[in-house]
């Protein structure tokens, strides 16, 4: 029953490929079944959470020691969704040598003399590993399609961005442009699993106001922030595109309830342990030939530790 209700909430957050997607039909706030009193929901929820941790951390050894996938997280969000938060307590009990968190500013003058996948690519995990992307590729058909001006600095050969309106077809391409990359890396052992932190509008400004109220939390908080506040229907639109236009079976998108964080820690981290689950990969065998081998490496470790065990048994000489 548990399993089925997990396998539902997951469903309900999981963007069927080729279907017309509304971010009008995921609640940010949801927050289970209400009828349920909200502790026992939230107990529910950490305790999840806690299980998933460990699960993680055990998938994540098969996936190191398997060494042919490797599993790349994007999480993308508006500000104060929690992006950093939810990285921090899904990937808590994760080895950090498997693991690696890549955050993705503004593009740097190096980043914006290359193609606009070049920067991520870079930053993909080897097989074995998993690789956290804190923004990514994604924000060139999000934040650039709000802000088309940005790609006055790309240098693009045939495009006048200084046009105001740049055509459909542009973005079209960058959609089938992050299809093809994306399916390149699935078919070459790159497993990929997309979140999107659906936190409301309204949530969002409430926690600005306490990143702004409280001394501590101040330093997250930029006037930026405000501005981008400001076009919210815009990026919403552009989520909405870009979300259709890329949830593959091999790059599936998540839209994961933000506006309250221990339902958001919960969902991501079952949706991470069941992509890695769904790679069905096995634990590497030791060949026939090797057995031999180490089953005389075997009794040649006994029999010196049988000997230096019986050595300091030997009661040392007198002194006097
Ligand atoms: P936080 O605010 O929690 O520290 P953040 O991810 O918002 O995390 P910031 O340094 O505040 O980090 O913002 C990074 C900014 O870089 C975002 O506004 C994002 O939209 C912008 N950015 C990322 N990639 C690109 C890109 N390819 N082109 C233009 N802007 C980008
Ligand atoms: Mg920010």
């Amino acid at each position: 029953m548990k399993t089925r209700k997990l396998e539902d909430i997951i469903e309900m957050c999981h963007v069927r490929p080729g279907k017309k997607f509304r971010l009008k039909d995921h609640d940010p706030g949801w927050e289970g079944d209400q009828s349920i009193p909200e502790e026992r929901r939230r107990q529910f929820a950490e305790a999840l959470l806690s299980e998933n941790v460990t699960e993680l951390s055990e998938a994540q050894e098969l996936l190191y020691a398997a060494d042919t996938w490797s599993l790349l997280v994007v999480f993308q969000a508006m500000d104060a969704a929690g992006k950093d938060s939810t990285i921090k307590h899904v990937l808590t009990g994760i080895n950090p040598q498997g693991c690696h968190v890549t955050s993705f500013k503004q593009p740097s003058v190096e980043e914006l003399d290359h193609n606009f996948l070049w920067r991520c690519s870079k930053a993909l995990p080897e097989r074995g590993k998993i690789g956290i992307f804190n923004r990514s590729h994604y924000e060139e058909t999000l934040v650039v399609r709000v802000h088309p001006e940005y790609l006055k600095s790309q240098q693009l050969p045939d495009l006048q961005a200084s046009d105001a309106k740049v055509k459909k077809s542009f973005w079209k391409q960058r959609f089938d442009d992050i299809n093809g990359f994306e399916s390149h890396l699935h078919r070459n052992g790159t497993a990929i699993v997309k979140f999107f932190l659906n936190v409301s509008k309204e949530e969002q400004g409430k926690r600005f106001l306490e990143r702004i109220n409280e001394r501590d939390k101040l330093w997250k908080f930029s006037l930026g922030d405000l501005q981008e506040r400001a076009r919210w229907d815009d990026y919403m639109e552009a989520y909405e595109e870009t979300i259709e236009a890329t949830s593959t079976e091999y790059a599936p998108w998540y839209v994961i309830p933000a506006d309250n964080k221990w339902v958001t820690r919960a969902i991501v981290s079952r949706v991470i342990v069941k992509t890695i689950k769904s790679l069905n990969m096995q634990w590497p065998r030791v060949p026939d030939s090797d057995r031999l081998a180490l089953e005389k490496a075997r009794e040649q470790l006994l029999a010196e530790l049988t000997n230096s065990r019986k050595g300091s048994r030997t009661p040392k000489p007198d002194a006097t």
